[in-house]
């Protein structure tokens, strides 16, 4: 699975990493950044999870 965040959309408002933590880190512009560009298995209900949570639907997985 690949994740990635749109920087024109991400608010910043730090759900994505309190949810995934492996997955998402926030940037020193206030916009969460993704650590991995492929998710492995064990991370991805994780990685769905922020993507549902996230209130800009921000975050792209497929
Ligand atoms: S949950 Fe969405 S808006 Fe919030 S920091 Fe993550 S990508 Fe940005």
């Amino acid at each position: 699975m690949k994740v990635r965040v749109d920087p024109d959309i991400c608010i910043g408002c730090g759900i994505c990493p309190d949810v995934a933590p492996a997955v998402f880190e926030m940037g020193t512009d206030d916009k969460a950044h993704t650590k991995i560009d492929q998710v492995p298995e064990e991370l991805q209900a994780a990685c769905k999870d922020a993507a549902d949570q996230c209130p800009q639907a921000a975050i792209e997985v497929d």
